[in-house]
C-alpha cells in the first residue's frame, strides 16, 4: 500500500504544519504550491492521496478537482482527494464534493482529523 500524498497548498504555515504531521506518521509528502503545478504533479508522480486547498492563486481547488478527475492519467479518476476549506460555509463543501473531492475538512487544520482523514483512505506506515 503507497503512502505517498500530494498537497496542493499556497499558504507556507499550512504546508509546514502538514508536512510536520504526515511526515511523522512516515508518509512522504509531495507539495505543490499553485493549482497549476498541483495537477502537473499529479500527472507525473505517482500520488496515493491529494489533499487540496481551495483557495489557490491561479485555479481554484474546485477547477483542480475537476481537472484532475478529467485527467488522461486513469489512476486519478479514483486517488483520494481531500479538499481542505477555508470558510465552513455549507456551500463550499458541496461544491468540493460535486467537482469530485471525496471528502472535505476545514481550516484551521486540526491535526488528529486529519491523521484520521487521510488513515481512512491510506493506513500511516508509522503508527504511534
Ligand atoms: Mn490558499
Amino acid at each position: 500500500m503507497g503512502s505517498v500524498i500530494l498537497y496542493i497548498e499556497d499558504n507556507p504555515d499550512n504546508m509546514m504544519l502538514v508536512k510536520r504531521a504526515l511526515e511523522s506518521r512516515g508518509y512522504t509528502l509531495l507539495e505543490a504550491l499553485s493549482g497549476l503545478d498541483g495537477v502537473a504533479m499529479a500527472e507525473k508522480k505517482e500520488v496515493d492521496l491529494i489533499l487540496l486547498d481551495i483557495n489557490l492563486p491561479d485555479i481554484d481547488g474546485y477547477e483542480v478537482a475537476r481537472r484532475l478527475r478529467g485527467s488522461a492519467k486513469p489512476t486519478l479518476a479514483y486517488t483520494p482527494i481531500i479538499a481542505i476549506t477555508a470558510n465552513a460555509l455549507k456551500g463550499d463543501a458541496e461544491k468540493a464534493l460535486a467537482a469530485g473531492c471525496d471528502v472535505y475538512m476545514s481550516k484551521p487544520i486540526n491535526i488528529r482529523e486529519l491523521w484520521a482523514r487521510v488513515e481512512a483512505f491510506i493506513q500511516a506506515p508509522h503508527k504511534p
